[in-house]
């Protein structure tokens, strides 16, 4: 099956024409967020970049597991197994217990998602699901030979693998730098070499996320999550494994290491990795101070925001850079999104009132060869915009008389805005959302209104009730009832 795709594989540093291991079906591994905090606008991008990447997929006719993980367990603060565990100091911080830090966390994430319009992964795995999968996989590891245990936390042996593999492979960095420029890290007096790193970490007296293990209780490390859960999913080899660029020198070079060590494969046939979201140039991300929450761009309460944008607008931001280039928030850039967004959705909604002629001077044929062309050439979403504004600028020239469009012409048109705006982009029309949430809002009202003057008090409260567990509250008054979102 070739559908023409092609993308740029990390591992081969190249484009290459996608040809999955069984088409139709393709197996797609995503690295989700740790859920010790809420997410920034920066996870957002890379969650957004993916969910693109697995609509336009399905578009292309393949029939996609999508598997996203969530880290609950196993994250220490440096991604070499230095410093606290982020759940547990976090717990400790917000007075919870590490569980209810991952479930509030976890919820918030799934509500971000939902306002960006993201589709939900077909498997979303946690790592506290799936202990007993990591130890069975770091036994196999240890049986190899890639692996030792020392005071209850095993390592893996660096050294030892990479006589055998290349453990580099990824990144294409030479492995005696990487030794010079490794800093010596707690855990070093146990470890053998520099660059080992702990598949299963023993437990301290205060740790709270334990478990029992061939090893005595602990808990596992971070890379192993993502081995063993995407081997059970989607199999010891599966195609597309994906993540935010900044997990690619240690996170992904682990998760490779691990499936070599355990399986004598590699995991993955192509390696994806989206650029990051800077602000001024500098990397979005928590501890700098500059990762400002979805919510707070929403609203715009933030120091560095002039104003709040919709997630539409986010989003519409987001697809006019590519998903390997770097993307700098700005407001001006944002505000020229706002409006671009709008123009775009102004055109879709003018659509259904152009009278179509007998004749065309538009051709959409070429604007759709165009669009599939851009995403096929790796995932170019910005390019697919482009041609999108010049579809706008047909149905305006068509809407001010100014040129016709036949009905076939016309049909395309709809096509090609439900194709690449709706299905591909995921984007959504906000205000009319809004408008239709009105109208059903009022008719809601007013069947309450003649129950009460019926004196059908069950049927009125039912109504309350149930529009309150939906978060839309009632107000009533002398001038009538309104309504807010809790
Ligand atoms: P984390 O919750 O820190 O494990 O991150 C979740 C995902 O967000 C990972 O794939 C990261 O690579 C990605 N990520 C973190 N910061 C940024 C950023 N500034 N821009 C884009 N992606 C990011
Ligand atoms: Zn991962």
């Amino acid at each position: 099956m070739d559908t023409g795709l092609q993308l740029y594989n990390t591992l081969t540093r190249k484009k290459e024409i996608f040809e999955p291991l069984n088409a139709p079906h393709v197996g797609m591994y995503v690295c989700g967020p740790t859920v010790y905090s809420d997410v920034h606008l920066g996870n957002c991008r890379t969650f957004i970049s993916f969910d693109l990447i697995f609509r336009y997929l399905k578009y292309s006719g393949y029939k996609v597991r999508y598997v996203r993980n969530i880290t609950d367990a196993g994250h220490l603060e440096g991604d070499r197994d230095e410093g606290d565990d982020k759940f547990a100091k976090r717990a400790k911080l917000e007075q919870l217990e590490p569980m209810e830090i991952v479930q509030k966390y976890t919820l918030g994430f799934h509500d971000v998602l939902r306002m960006f319009n993201t589709l939900p992964p077909s498997i979303e795995p946690t790592a506290t699901g799936h202990i007993i999968e990591q130890i069975e996989m770091i036994k196999e590891i240890i049986s190899n030979g890639y692996a030792y245990e020392k005071n209850g936390t095993v390592y893996f042996d660096v050294e030892k693998y990479s006589k055998e593999y290349n453990y580099t492979i990824l990144t294409n960095r030479n492995m005696e730098d990487m030794l010079a420029n490794t800093r010596e890290l707690g855990g070093q007096d146990e470890k053998r070499g520099r660059l080992d790193f702990a598949l299963w970490i023993k437990a301290k007296p205060e740790t709270i996320m334990r478990w029992a293990s061939p090893w005595g209780e602990g808990f596992p490390g971070w890379h192993i999550e993502c081995s063993a859960m995407s081997a059970k999913y989607l199999g010891e080899e599966f195609d597309i494994h994906g993540g935010g660029m900044d997990l690619a020198a240690t996170h992904h070079t682990n998760e490779i290491a691990q499936s070599e060590a355990c399986n004598h494969k590699q995991p993955a046939k192509y390696w994806m990795h989206t650029n990051m979201l800077t602000v001024n140039g500098t990397r979005m991300s928590k501890t700098l101070g500059n990762g400002f929450l979805p919510e707070q761009l929403f609203k715009g309460e933030h120091v560095l925001l002039a104003k709040g944008f919709s997630p539409m607008t986010v989003k519409f931001f987001m697809l006019q850079a590519h998903y390997r280039s770097t993307l700098d928030f700005s407001n001006e850039a944002l505000d020229a999104s706002e409006k671009g967004f709008r123009r775009l959705m102004n055109a879709i909604s003018l659509m259904d009132k152009l009278s179509p002629s007998a004749s065309s001077d538009f051709q959409i044929g070429p604007i759709m060869d165009n669009c599939v062309k851009a995403m096929n050439d790796d995932f170019n979403s910005p390019v697919v915009i482009a041609e999108l504004f010049e579809a706008v600028r047909i149905i305006n020239t068509v809407y001010d008389g100014k040129g016709s469009i036949s009905a076939e012409e016309l049909d395309q048109l709809k096509k090609l805005m439900k194709d690449f705006v709706f299905d591909i982009f995921g984007l959504k029309d906000e205000d009319s959302s809004n408008i239709e949430l009105n109208s059903v809002l009022d008719m809601v009202i007013d069947l309450r209104k003649t129950a009460k003057e019926n004196k059908d008090y069950a049927t009125s409260d039912k109504i309350r009730l149930g529009l309150q567990s939906m978060g839309i509250q009632l107000k009533d008054s002398k001038e009538g009832t309104t309504w807010n979102k809790a």
